[in-house]
């Protein structure tokens, strides 16, 4: 037996192919903010994409990714530790740290790995890192990473989490790690009652704001939503959502950045983010600022669709962000119900277990135009008594 025998009996992904249900690794040959046109040439609605504030494709990111490889060129080809290490790196996490309200920030090459820095950086054996059940895979992967012991606290619920605290409080360093908002139910962590149980029992509290930074709160972020940015001691962002970009950054007091920049393996072992992914990241930051319009425009574009998918009869979960969870049913049901809304010209994602209940996850940018919006709810509505096992009502 080797460790490469299990491929061959891995048959799922081929078996959705032959059945032509494969909703993964679709090309799509171009895009704009709103729609995105797949490899045949056909237009899709894009409702499936992290882009929160339309800056992936706005000509002034174009523009400063463009300048900055020709200036820098594609790529640093090294750690930020040793060659890699450009102005523009530092004068990011300068504007990062001021406009979020933090001491001090530290930019890595993406989202994922600045959380693996956080965490493993400064937990280890004998530590406890209390994770919330739905927490996102970055942050279980980068708990395991740290070796610390791991353990579950339900899902946004604080009693449990308080009870588990309580039972190990002052027998080992606590962190306790969350999402500020949940990337597939588009839910919002309980903050105000985990800085307080925090503090109660001395936890370390990290919130992973990949969703809420640059959307909530002029985009300030979930810390800020709640009034409580610096009762929070580490905040981590990524730069491939709101920001429009690639990259992702660290928030807290500057003791803990000094010690991140200089123990953070992955930052150190890892070349820096590139010359046009960081440009691009410095542009979408203060374009944001100087558009506080585009975080209201998001929220007005994701209510008008949840309340249009709720009138069409769908189920739409409890979120109160621009990421909409449309609960079909099981896994096949999930992906017939994909396949039907592509063949109507809208792309959103289909998500399976593991990475969650299957589910279609919607989201939404202040870049959609209204035409756009009505040729999703048209799409919606084409497959709906198809796709509900509920009849319509309307
Ligand atoms: N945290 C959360 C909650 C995320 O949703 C993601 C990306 N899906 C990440 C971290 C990782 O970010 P990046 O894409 O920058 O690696």
């Amino acid at each position: 037996m080797s460790v490469i025998d299990k491929c061959a009996s891995y048959t799922r992904a081929r078996e959705a192919k032959a059945a032509g249900l494969y909703p993964y690794f679709l090309n799509f040959d171009g895009r704009d903010a709103g729609t995105a046109r797949m490899a045949d040439g056909r237009e899709v609605v894009m409702c499936g994409s992290n882009d929160y504030l339309g800056l992936s494709t706005d000509p002034r990111v174009v523009e400063a990714a463009a300048r900055a490889a020709e200036r820098y060129g594609a790529g640093c080809t090294g750690s930020r530790f040793l060659n890699g290490n450009l102005e523009l790196h530092d004068q990011l996490e300068r504007e990062l740290a001021e406009f979020f309200g933090k001491p001090a920030a530290l930019v890595l090459t993406t989202g994922y790995q600045a959380n693996l820095g956080a965490i493993a950086g400064l937990c280890g054996p004998g530590d406890i890192v209390f994770l919330d059940k739905e927490a996102h895979a970055s942050l279980i992967d980068a708990a395991r990473l740290s070796r610390a012991k791991i353990q579950w606290f339900a899902h946004n619920d604080t009693d449990d989490l308080r009870a588990k605290l309580s039972r190990v409080a002052g027998t080992a360093d606590c962190m306790v790690v969350v999402d500020g908002v949940y990337s597939m139910e588009g839910d919002l962590c309980p903050l105000p009652e985990l800085v307080e149980i925090s503090d109660e029992f001395g936890a370390t509290l990290l919130v992973d704001d990949a969703h809420g930074g640059g959307v909530l709160d002029k985009g300030r972020g979930t810390s800020s939503h709640f009034g409580l940015t610096t009762s929070v001691p580490l905040i981590t962002l990524t730069f491939s959502k709101a920001f429009g970009s690639i990259g992702g950054a660290i928030l807290g007091d500057e003791e803990v950045i000094d010690y991140l920049r200089h123990n953070a393996r992955s930052l150190m072992f890892s070349a820096s983010a590139s010359p046009s992914n960081t440009a691009a990241a410095l542009e979408s930051l203060r374009i944001l600022q100087a558009e506080p319009w585009r975080c209201g425009a998001v929220s007005d574009n994701a209510d008008f669709m949840r309340r249009e998918l709720t009138a069409l009869g769908y189920e739409v979960g409890a979120s109160q962000t621009p990421i909409i969870p449309v609960e079909i049913g099981d896994g096949v049901s999930t992906l017939l119900a994909w396949n039907l809304l592509i063949e109507q010209g809208v792309y959103v994602n289909a998500v399976l277990p593991p990475a969650a209940s299957p589910r279609l996850r919607t989201s939404y940018t202040a870049a959609q135009t209204e035409e756009q919006l009505h040729r999703a709810v048209a799409g919606f509505r084409a497959v709906r008594d198809q796709v509900l096992r509920v009849p319509a009502h309307v």
